[in-house]
């Protein structure tokens, strides 16, 4: 059984004032709860101050994303073990945002991951088509080459730490959100893949997420696909009432 997870993405929103305040807020909202994992991921400057409100509480931190190499002369870039130590457990990678806007290749997406696994902590790593890939028929295409790309070299027994976010570009924050058929069909065949690359075990072990528009009217829906094991919210985390709803998901 995979135990649903579900992440928020606050993305480039909030000072560390409203970013603790959302998050205590959540602290506070879901505090019982013990069947779904949850992880929000803030902006960077407010990770410290977000990861001791989370302390002892089932909420998770993740950043959105991190450099490939622990320390030395990369001005600008935040290493794994930085992260780890104000508290985060989760690094999102591959980001569609991150692909389109700075230029992150699957190569480099697969980099980041590896540095993430070396170091145990979890890397959510993202993956999704864009509105014209899908129309011209590469849908599969294209998520195959991201999910080898992405994937390349890390271990069957790393990828106890590896979680996939199908995200199509077409659907994040447009309010349009793939049908649960449409992503069911992708998440079987991301399944189909991992089966191919590392076996039964892995495959169906592996958890891996939906993000498009995500709220609390359709993720039960979405959920209810067999392999939809979580979502990656964005627009719908950044408000407490919405993002605990979607944590407690009708079954
Ligand atoms: C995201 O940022 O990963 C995302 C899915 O955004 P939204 O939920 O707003 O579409």
């Amino acid at each position: 059984m995979r135990k649903p997870l579900i992440a928020g993405n606050w993305k480039l929103h909030n000072t560390v004032e409203q970013s603790c305040q959302l998050a205590q807020a959540l602290v506070n909202d879901l505090s019982d709860v013990t069947e779904t994992e949850i992880v929000i991921a803030p902006v960077f400057t407010a990770l410290s101050e977000v990861g001791k409100i989370c302390t002892e509480s089932p909420v998770q931190l993740a950043a959105q994303n991190c450099h490939c190499m622990d320390d030395g002369a990369y001005t600008g870039e935040v290493s794994v073990p930085l992260l780890a130590d104000v508290g985060c457990s989760h690094i999102i990678v591959g980001h569609s945002e991150r692909r389109q806007y700075f230029g992150e290749t699957d190569h480099f997406v697969n980099v980041k991951a590896r540095a993430i696994l070396k170091h145990g902590l979890t890397a959510i790593i993202c993956v999704g088509e864009t509105l014209e890939q899908r129309e011209s028929g590469e849908l599969f295409e294209v998520i195959a080459a991201q999910i080898r790309g992405a994937l390349e070299e890390i271990t069957a027994e790393q990828m106890a730490q590896v979680v996939l976010a199908y995200e199509p570009v077409w659907a994040i924050g447009t309010g349009k959100t793939a049908t649960s058929e449409e992503a069911e069909e992708v998440h079987a065949y991301i399944r189909g893949l991992l089966h191919g690359s590392f076996g039964t075990d892995i495959a169906s072990q592996c958890r891996i997420l939906y993000g498009g528009s995500v709220k609390p009217g359709n993720i039960s829906e979405l959920m209810a696909e067999e392999d939809i094991d979580g979502a990656l919210v964005g627009g719908a985390s950044l408000k407490a009432e919405d993002f605990s709803a979607i944590v407690r998901f009708k079954k």
